[in-house]
């Protein structure tokens, strides 16, 4: 019988697990979500420590090795979590999330080791589907990363005779996995995780540039079921809370993104099985565009009457989210209008730009989302797009081969002028021209966005 204490601990766990998804649920609340998230996190963890017996059959063993494993891990989890740039969140998340796979992966494969054959049919189910979701999720993970990283090439990779490699890897896979429920075998077991590492690496390598981050919340619901799984097996009911909770926000923030995307969520799904060769379309041509200086873009903003401020992922990269805020505190002193356009997949996550001007201190109602705001491009004098270009980028509207084709944009090109800050003419993350940039109504003021706008702000003080 589990004692009462370790149930009620159990419970308040569960209890904060989902306060805190409540809490994530707004920029507002989601520094408070995050800590309840951490503090059930600590709960469950302590009880599974100081109840050793009723998770793994026996009094906790090799304590020395557990207590030093969870001093390195803790290490590097802080150092990782302090060091890294609001930028390099994904590939941070891609790394976490396989790490978790992967470790429900090892627990099955030691699980069933250990019990093999002694287990219920059921359990057995439980075991091989932990080490299959883990392991595809562990190397589909690590895969992402390195793609965020740029440790390879972010673009699709396709290999010859791809899809039918990833056939035939589907089929050994799920073969194995039955035969090793039906008939357990330890050599079976081994050839199974190498399989299940093979289907993640080939799933997720003709992913390419704009669909990599939807992955990364795939298989962060496929680490959640992994999780619950072995749940399952190990008769610990944290981890079926825990890892239902994640399959379940994974699942839906998953498709939350691929419709912001305007894509279905079968193209990343099966991309594997269907992907041919695509090549960017040209980003080299020479056209002339108009530029501009910090005065003429001050000029400009200070006798506009309404202007609506477009923040991308080059905000972020910058660090410019404070200079704008001030930029947009001066006009709004001059009696202009001024309102952000916050498109959902702006940046490099869903709610990246939130988080971002929330940081700086811009005020929520001055924040609007992308149907809210589109109707009022047209009656708007301008429209600064700081470091965004596949979000405004009219080929998603029309142009069928384009890799955004689908996609929702904020409608910049209805303004009358268009101002673009920007480094150089390089293409945002989908890797395609933007035909607003040569648009006549369009300038362009090149340079990083924190330098231009602080050299914005003080010729619009001069005016
Ligand atoms: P983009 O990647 O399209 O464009 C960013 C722009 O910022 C580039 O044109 C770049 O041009 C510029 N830039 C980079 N660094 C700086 C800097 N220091 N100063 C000034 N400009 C800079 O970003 P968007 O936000 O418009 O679009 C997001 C993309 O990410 C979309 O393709 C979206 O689908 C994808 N994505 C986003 C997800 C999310 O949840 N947010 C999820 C999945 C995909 P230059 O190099 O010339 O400076």
């Amino acid at each position: 019988m589990t004692p009462t204490w370790v149930r009620l601990a159990e419970l308040a766990a569960a209890v904060l697990f989902i306060l805190a998804l409540k809490g994530l649920s707004s920029p507002k609340s989601a520094r408070r979500g995050n800590l309840l998230g951490a503090a059930g996190a600590a709960v469950a963890t302590a009880v599974a420590f100081f109840y050793g017996q009723d998770f793994f059959g026996g009094p906790v063993k090799h304590l020395p090795l557990i207590i030093g494993a969870i001093a390195i891990g803790s290490i590097i989890g802080w150092v990782a979590a302090k060091r890294v740039q609001m930028t390099q969140m994904p590939q941070m998340v891609a790394l976490f999330n396989g790490v978790g796979g992967g470790a429900a992966a090892v627990v099955s494969v030691i699980e069933y080791l250990s019990a093999g054959s002694d287990e219920s049919t059921a359990s057995l189910a439980a075991t091989v589907f932990t080490v299959v979701v883990g392991s595809v999720s562990f190397s589909g993970s690590i895969l992402t990363f390195m793609k965020l990283q740029e440790l390879m090439t972010s673009r699709p990779v396709v290999i010859p005779a791809g899809r039918y490699i990833t056939s035939l890897a589907a089929i050994a896979t799920l073969g194995s996995a039955v035969m090793l429920v039906v008939n357990p075998s330890d050599a079976l077991l081994y050839a199974l995780l190498g399989l299940s590492l093979l289907m993640g690496v080939l799933l997720v390598l003709p992913v390419g540039g704009a669909d990599v981050p939807i992955v990364i919340s795939l298989l962060n619901a496929f680490t959640g079921l992994s999780v619950a799984a072995s749940g399952y097996v190990l008769g610990n009911v944290l981890l079926i809370v825990a890892g239902t909770l994640v399959g379940a926000s994974g699942t839906l923030l998953t498709r939350m993104m691929a419709q912001a995307m305007g894509r279905p969520l079968t193209n990343t799904l099966f991309g594997a099985f269907t992907a041919k060769a695509t090549v960017a379309s040209g980003t080299s041509e020479d056209r002339p565009v108009k530029s501009a200086s910090p005065e003429d873009v001050a000029i400009m903003l200070g006798y506009a009457r309404k202007v609506i401020i477009v923040p991308g992922y080059g905000l972020a990269v910058a660090q410019a989210q404070n200079t704008i805020r001030e930029l947009v505190e001066l006009l709004s002193a001059k009696g202009i209008h001024v309102d952000y356009a916050i498109h959902p997949v702006a940046g490099r996550m869903p709610g990246h730009m939130n988080v971002l001007l929330a940081e700086a201190n811009v005020p929520y109602e001055q924040l609007k989302e992308m149907d809210e705001i589109n109707p009022e491009f047209a009656e708007t004098d301008v429209a600064l797009v700081v470091g965004a270009n596949d979000v405004v980028n009219p080929a998603a509207r029309n142009d069928p081969s384009a890799p955004i084709y689908g996609m929702p944009i904020l409608n910049v090109d209805q303004a009358a002028q268009v101002v673009f800050l920007k480094r150089s003419m390089r293409p945002g993350f989908a890797g395609i021209e933007n035909e607003v940039l040569f648009d006549p109504k369009t300038s362009l003021l090149f340079g990083d966005a924190k330098e231009s706008l602080t050299k914005v702000v003080a010729a619009v003080k001069g005016l």
